[in-house]
């Protein structure tokens, strides 16, 4: 049975780092985009964001528990395959012929593990101008508030999987209404779609990885204790939309400095952002 839903109470009163003027005493400074918008200059000042914060090991920008056998290789980290997927043989790890990068290959099949990015899906809910946030109850980024969202499964639709996560993480039957943002991360080969979405009910309740859910006027989003950059992007970019009168659709991406985790959500710049 799900909760009625509890509004009041909820926000708490955090500050908007969006609207912290930039200064050196925590080490961070905000640089506006080329690019020109009818916004305030508080507003545009998130847009290319660059965060000099101690770097941790940790480079997962992940809604859920990741390999803790992480390679940095190039572009990014990789997943250090020891074993094959396909017959158990040991991998090495070399370019195979024509490629161009380091590859695990099997030493006694000869198959090659191919890592490719994955797909975080999920909703960006409105309700009664409120925004719906999940305080997450597991690691990382445990006891900081995201949106419903998690990895995508094979078999079912981004717009599917979006609902999904919604589903388990909030409780909140949702309907999509338009993609809302597109937001790859290279260096941790992740792709954040979003969803404008709302509530078909007006209920939900935690699910098992959230502690609680809440919905939040959009000047009490707790923008100092939000789980990743995705979501500090993603809401950014929602209330900026707002503010201007109308809602588009955004296309970004989120270069994460090596070395920052997830604790670090402002260690990064948002690159090629296109909207529509
Ligand atoms: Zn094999």
């Amino acid at each position: 049975m799900l909760k009625a839903i509890q509004v009041l109470g909820c926000s708490s009163g955090f500050i908007s780092q969006r609207l912290k003027k930039p200064h050196s005493g925590n080490g961070f400074s905000l640089i506006s985009s080329k690019t020109s918008y009818n916004s305030t200059p508080k507003s545009l000042s998130f847009r290319v964001i660059r965060m000099f914060s101690t770097p941790s090991q940790s480079n997962s920008d992940a809604p859920s528990s990741s390999s803790s056998s992480v390679a940095v290789h190039l572009a990014g980290n990789v997943r250090k395959i020891k074993f094959c997927q396909w017959c158990g043989g040991p991998a090495k790890h070399e370019i195979p012929d024509g490629e161009e990068k380091i590859r695990a290959i099997c030493t006694l099949c000869g198959k090659i593990a191919y890592q490719n990015p994955k797909m975080v899906v999920g909703c960006l809910i409105e309700h009664d101008r409120k925004i719906l946030l999940c305080k997450r109850n597991i690691e990382p980024s445990f006891g900081l508030w995201t949106l419903p969202a998690g990895y995508l499964e094979i078999g079912e639709s981004a717009a599917e999987g979006a609902i999904r996560e919604t589903w388990e993480e909030a409780g909140a039957e949702v309907e999509v209404i338009c993609p809302f943002a597109q937001l790859d991360i290279p260096l941790i080969g992740q792709t954040y779609v979003i969803f404008l979405a709302k509530l078909k009910k007006p209920q939900f309740s935690p699910g098992p990885e959230s502690s609680e859910c809440c919905l939040f006027e959009l000047d009490d989003i707790p923008f100092d204790s939000l789980a990743f950059s995705s979501i500090f992007v993603t809401l950014n970019l929602y209330i900026e939309d707002v503010k201007s009168g109308k809602v588009k659709f955004h296309y970004g991406t989120i270069n994460k400095r090596l070395g920052t985790g997830p604790s670090d959500i402002r260690a990064f710049t948002l690159d090629y952002h296109l909207q529509v």
